[in-house]
């Protein structure tokens, strides 16, 4: 970097900034890009603890807000939101941040997510999942227990928290396993795990198959007043299954995967859970049929909520021709019909929350033939995109609803909207995300902070971005870049300009 005795903040990841005042560095195995133009404009934004958000759309669904408002974030929390121009100012040594045209929301909040730590480092790590998440504009993921070991004890969910905080990029909340090592044969010590913070459980990657096990959960999760998470697939109905049972399978010669083995578990799920009346919760959702259980559940005052990914609400089994690994995932893609009934179900209401099922797999094993290829796409750093594709571009829904399917609803499915997570109002932890609803980019997976790559909608031009994010007031995403955290570590002890 240049010596020229000045406080010069290295950046990694630059997409943009002015050549004539930039460069770069090599050392070590890392290649440091700085720019000064990029430096004085972020140096006292990464580095402050306040900030005046001004001119932006602010969105609070939970409460109805919708208005051009500027929000002033300090010391970590909301310290207030004006809708009169000019009355709140950057406090001194604070950063203004312009959001004219950008809309200001809640941080949104992901809850499905696989961060493959402990046990599969090579395809994602706590560190690299939460820095996708924010990249993506997350503040908050739910993590799942099908890591190696299962996270079915206090001390591995101390474990990942503990991770989750050394990174220092979103928020992980953790989802504990119902049964010891998913094996859905004992009961996990859920009161345990729940006393160190998991906030849910399921057997993710696995249905609880035994109506006698599955009983026994729902009773313990509603005795916790923790929601359980369902992967709806009744396994005796997919053997040998790898995509969707129909036309195309039967045509690629492939192992069918019938709507009938969700749609069983829903059913019999909302049955047996008629006694406990525990939260009870269908993940990715897929076939037509389940949203029509759901529906029917939820009319009757259930207690059942479903969600949404999504690859389920914009691509179809044809993704699979040419035996296209990166189509491969669990449930598996469906057909136009199920995409029509899940934007309908989403609507009406049925389907209240949007998550990702974000699924890091290497390359080299998504290289293998389909049937050998593991299930799963990466889905943190595109779904914002992808949502507003699917649901506002083709006028499903308007921004408003989206916004809270993304942040209130999941904060109250996981619960903790009780720590004030997915709400926009004075005094609330300052988890903010600021999304520029124009700005057009294509999808590149080279570009991702994950470790995988494995995305089905590589090369897609796409509308709608997060700009900004703010993780506990902190600065973790600066103007679409995120600041390496090492590096702003070392030089946090500069003084500003
Ligand atoms: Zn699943």
């Amino acid at each position: 970097m240049p010596n020229d005795g000045k406080a010069w903040l290295l950046i990694s990841r630059v997409e943009t900034f002015d050549t004539k005042t930039a460069g770069s560095e090599q050392s070590g195995s890392a290649v440091f890009i700085w720019s000064r133009t990029i430096w004085i404009r972020y140096y006292r934004s990464t580095l402050s603890s306040s900030f005046l958000l001004r001119g932006g759309r602010v969105i609070d669904p939970a409460s109805g807000f919708d208005a051009t408002a500027d929000l002033l974030i300090s010391g970590g929390t909301i310290a207030e939101i004006s809708t009169k121009p000019g009355k709140l100012s950057v406090p001194s040594g604070g950063a203004l941040i312009e959001c004219e045209g950008c809309f200001v929301v809640p941080g949104l909040i992901d809850p499905h997510v696989h961060l493959r730590e402990p046990g599969a480092e090579h395809k994602e790590t706590i560190a690299t999942g939460a820095a996708a998440a924010v990249a993506g504009g997350f503040t908050s993921v739910c993590c799942m227990p099908n890591t190696t070991p299962t996270i079915d004890l206090p001390s591995t969910v101390e474990f990942v928290q503990m991770r989750a905080a050394a990174s220092r990029k979103a928020r992980v909340f953790v989802a504990g396993a119902a049964t010891v090592g998913r094996a859905g044969e004992q009961l996990a010590p859920m009161g345990a795990m729940s006393a160190v913070g998991a906030v849910a459980f399921t057997d993710d990657g696995d249905c609880i198959a035994s109506a006698g096990m599955m009983g026994k959960v729902l009773a313990v999760c509603a005795s916790l007043d923790k929601v359980f998470m369902q992967h709806c697939q009744d396994p005796t109905l997919t053997v040998g299954g790898v995509m969707n049972s129909g036309v195309v399978s039967a045509r690629l010669g492939l192992g069918g995967w019938p709507a009938i083995a969700e749609e069983v578990i829903i059913e019999r799920d909302i049955r047996l859970n008629r006694g406990h009346q525990c939260r009870y919760h269908v993940q990715h959702l897929t076939t037509a049929g389940g949203v029509e259980i759901v529906r029917r559940a939820r009319a009757d005052r259930q207690p059942v909520s479903a969600e949404a990914s999504p690859h389920h609400l914009l691509l179809t089994e044809d993704a699979c021709n040419n035996y296209n690994t990166q189509a491969k995932v669990n449930p598996p893609l469906r057909t136009d019909d199920d995409i029509r009934a899940l934007i309908e179900g989403i609507i009406d209401g049925t389907i209240t929350v949007l998550a990702t099922d974000h699924a890091p797999h290497a390359s080299s094993e998504k290289a293998r033939d389909f049937t050998a290829a593991p299930f799963g796409m990466i889905g943190l750093e595109c779904a914002l995109a992808l949502y507003i594709k699917a649901l506002v571009e083709s006028g499903a829904i308007d921004w408003t609803r989206l916004i809270a399917l993304m942040t209130i609803e999941p904060a109250r499915l996981l619960g903790i909207d009780a720590l004030g997570h997915g709400r926009l109002a004075q005094g609330l932890p300052a988890d903010v995300t600021v999304i520029d609803p124009n700005v057009s980019w294509k999808i590149d997976s080279e570009s991702f902070h994950s470790k995988s790559r494995n995305c089905p909608f590589e090369g897609w031009q796409v509308r709608g971005r997060a700009v900004n994010v703010f993780v506990a007031g902190r600065h973790a995403l600066v103007g679409g870049t995120l600041p390496a955290t090492a590096i702003l570590t070392a030089h946090a002890s500069f003084n500003a300009l």
